[in-house]
Formats: C-alpha cells, structure tokens, sequence
C-alpha cells in the first residue's frame, strides 16, 4: 500500500510518502523476483471462483489520490506492465465535488480518467476520509455510496472495491460497504492478504518513506513482519483504546451527532495514519 510518491511531500503525508526513485526501484525488484501484479477486483474474482492465480500474485495499491499516482508511477506501472488499484477519496479531488481537507496535491479527473484507461482499477475511498467507524448510519452510508456514484460519474465505470480510511472498519461499516454493491474491501494490519480473510477485511502491508529496498524485499516476500511491525501494532492498539474510550464519552454526553469532536479527532490522526 502506497499513498503520496513524490519527491517533495506535504509535512502531513512525508512519513507515509514514497520518492519515484525507490519506488522505480521497488518495481524493478518485484520483476526481478518474478512477482505478478493483480488488481484488487482480479484477486477477489480469482479466490472466490477459486481460479489460478498467476505465480507470485500481488496488489498495488495507491490510498487517497495523490497526483505523484499519475506523475511518478504510472510511467513505471506502464514501463513493466504491472496493474494496480487506486483509492480515491472523491472528496478530496478538485472539482466539483470537493470538499477540502485534501493532505496533498490530488489527482484531476482527468488523471483518474488516464489511470483507468491505462488499466489501473479505480476503487473507492469514502468521500471526505472519516474514520467510518465511528460515524452514525447515516452519514456511513452517505460517504460511501457518494464516493461510490461520484466515481461512476466521472469515470463511466462503478467501482467494485474499496478501501477503508486509515483502515478502520467494523462489522457493521463492512456491511455497509457490502449493501452498497462493493464485491471487496481492504484494510490495514501489516500481514499479508490470506485467502481465509473475509473478502471485506482483505489486509495490507504500509510501504513508507523509511522503507528501504532490503525492508521492502522482507515485506514482499512476507518475512520479519512480526518484528518489524511489533512497534505498529502497539500503537495502533493503544490508539484503538483512546478511540474507544473517547466514542463512549461522547455517546454519553453528546447523544446527537457530535460534529466537532470528529473534526478534532481527525486532525489529530491526519499526518501519522493518513491511510
Ligand atoms: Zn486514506
């Protein structure tokens, strides 16, 4: 999972933001080790008919919609031919639709456009990046099938899968996601995707800013994850706990819907787990 590629990211996106040139590097790496990339919908399609894969088989994937997608990597991705899935959280893209809170320099539609004509999967990304989780039904559902319906407006194709904000779902966000046509859905937990996994819950591994090639080769051939994540997974669990706690207050204090306290929560989250 990529999100910014550029040289010269925002402070917000720097720590998950990947530079073309380690980027062109990672690529050459996966032809090198005879690794296939799929999109998302293909690897879906392929587990749930339980059709062969080919050999190696991985996703690239691209979260929010950065311009870098369009401008350093879809050169490379075309060069080797390897597919990918980009998640655009609608929202964000200038335009019509936008509503601001965008981390970065975001993709035109009319990048999108060229992304999908070149092949690449476009999935979607919620329209404004709320941690879906802890919204009402209400406003669940809108992000979602708004996301959902902007995409199939500005591309001519409904989007089949999505990607959660910074990872976070629960089983009532994943049926939503399911009610609003999506045939798969990817998280965030640093192991690798499993044919066991609900094809809601498909995971995914973080490629950052401070991973270098011999990082990446241990990720993609799946080893020393445990160690190299132990720190992540701490955090993200500590996080979890802060933002459990802070739901139940709010629900007890505020019982209608607590606008500022969202808005605060995520600024704070913005920068760290941009996912
Ligand atoms: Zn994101």
């Amino acid at each position: 999972m990529y999100h910014a590629l550029t040289p010269t990211p925002t402070k917000a996106t720097a720590p998950l933001s990947v530079t073309p040139k380690n980027f062109t590097a990672q690529m050459a790496l996966l032809k090198n080790k005879g690794f296939t990339p799929i999109t998302t919908t293909s690897l879906a399609e392929a587990w749930r008919k339980g059709d062969h894969l080919p050999p190696r088989p991985i996703l690239l994937t691209f979260d929010d919609g950065y311009e870098g997608v369009h401008r350093h990597a879809l050169p490379t991705l075309t060069h080797h031919n390897f597919p990918a899935t980009v998640f655009v959280s609608t929202g964000w893209l200038p335009g019509e639709h936008e509503t601001g809170g965008a981390l970065d320099t975001m993709l035109t539609w009319d990048q999108v456009r060229e992304l999908a004509a070149a092949g690449l999967e476009i999935g979607a990304h919620s329209h404004t990046h709320p941690q879906l989780d802890q919204l009402q039904d209400t406003p669940l559902t809108h992000e979602i099938t708004l996301s959902r319906d902007v995409i199939a407006a500005e591309t001519g194709t409904r989007p089949a899968s999505f990607a959660y904000p910074y990872g976070y779902s629960s089983r009532r966000v994943r049926q939503a996601v399911r009610e609003a046509g999506f045939t798969q859905s990817l998280a965030v937990n640093n192991t690798l995707a499993h044919r066991s996994q609900s094809p809601y819950a498909l995971t995914r591994l973080t490629v950052r800013h401070s991973t270098d090639l011999t990082e990446f080769e241990r990720l993609i051939e799946g080893r020393a994850l445990a160690t190299n994540f132990a720190r992540d997974h701490v955090l993200t669990r500590g996080y979890a706990v802060i933002r459990r706690t802070r739901r139940t207050l709010t629900a007890l204090t505020e019982p209608t819907a607590p606008r500022v306290e969202r808005n605060a929560q995520k600024d704070r989250t913005r920068g760290s787990r941009n996912t």
